[in-house]
C-alpha cells in the first residue's frame, strides 16, 4: 500500500487543509514542514538574532529542541518545550521565514528531522516546498498544488482577517524568495501531479487525491 504522500506548492494553494484532511481520511500521520521552518524562525526572532545573519541563524537552529505533532487531528509545535502554534502564524514570523529557510544549515537540520519522523510514521502525508524533490524523492504519490495569486490571497486574507491586496503582495514576495533561493528552491518535482485548485473546493481536491491513490 501507499506509504508517503508528498504535497508541495506555494502558500494559499490549499496544501495544509488538503494534507490534513487527506491524512485523517487515510488514517495516516501528517507532517507540516512549513511549521518547522516557522518554529525555527520564531526562535531566531525570540533570540534577537537578525534573520539574515546566516551564522547566527544556523546556531539557533542547532541549539533549539523542536517538537512537532504528527496526528492530523491535533497538530502542535513546541520550541524548547514552549507551544508556539499561535505565534508562528503571526506577521513577524511570516515576514522572516523565507530568509531563515534559505540558510543551507537550517535546511539540512530540518530535512534530517523530517526524514526521521517520516520513517517512524509508516503512513504519512507530508506537506511543504521540497518534499517531492528533496525530502522524499521516492514518495508513493507526489502532488503539486497551485492556484492563482488572487485566489491564494483571498484564502489567506480570510484566514488571517488581513487586507487582500497586501496579502497578495506578501505572497508574491515570498514565492519569489522561495523559488529563487540557491538551496532547494520551491519547484515542482518532474514526476509530481500538478493540480490547480483555483476553482476546486477542499473536498473535491481530497477526493481527486484519493482517486489517484485508489483509496
Ligand atoms: O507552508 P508555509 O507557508 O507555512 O511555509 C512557510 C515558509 O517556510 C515558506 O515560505 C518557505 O520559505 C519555508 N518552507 C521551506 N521548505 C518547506 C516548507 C516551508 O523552505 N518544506
Amino acid at each position: 500500500g501507499v506509504c508517503v504522500v508528498a504535497v508541495d506548492g506555494p502558500s494559499g494553494s490549499g496544501k495544509s487543509t488538503v494534507s490534513r484532511r487527506l491524512a485523517a481520511a487515510l488514517e495516516a500521520r501528517y507532517l507540516d514542514t512549513g511549521a518547522m521552518y516557522r518554529a525555527v524562525t520564531w526562535a531566531v526572532l525570540e533570540a534577537g538574532v537578525d534573520p539574515h545573519d546566516r551564522i547566527e541563524v544556523a546556531r539557533v537552529a542547532e541549539s533549539v529542541r523542536l517538537e512537532i505533532g504528527i496526528d492530523p487531528d491535533r497538530p502542535f509545535v513546541r520550541v524548547n518545550g514552549v507551544p508556539v502554534d499561535g505565534p508562528i502564524r503571526g506577521p513577524e514570523v511570516t515576514r522572516a521565514v523565507s530568509a531563515v529557510s534559505a540558510v543551507p544549515d537550517v535546511r539540512a537540520l530540518m530535512v534530517a528531522q523530517q526524514r526521521a519522523l517520516i520513517l517512524s510514521a509508516g503512513r504519512i502525508v507530508v506537506e511543504g516546498r521540497d518534499i517531492g524533490t528533496v525530502v522524499v524523492p521516492d514518495a508513493d504519490l507526489k502532488v503539486y498544488l497551485t492556484a492563482s495569486v488572487d485566489e491564494r490571497a483571498r484564502r489567506r486574507s480570510l484566514e488571517h482577517a488581513t487586507d487582500q491586496s497586501a496579502t497578495a503582495a506578501d505572497l508574491t514576495r515570498r514565492d519569489k524568495l522561495d523559488s529563487s533561493r540557491a538551496a532547494d528552491p520551491l519547484r515542482r518535482a518532474d514526476d509530481a501531479v500538478e493540480l490547480d485548485t483555483t476553482r476546486l473546493g477542499i473536498d473535491e481536491v481530497v477526493t481527486r487525491l484519493r482517486e489517484m491513490l485508489g483509496v
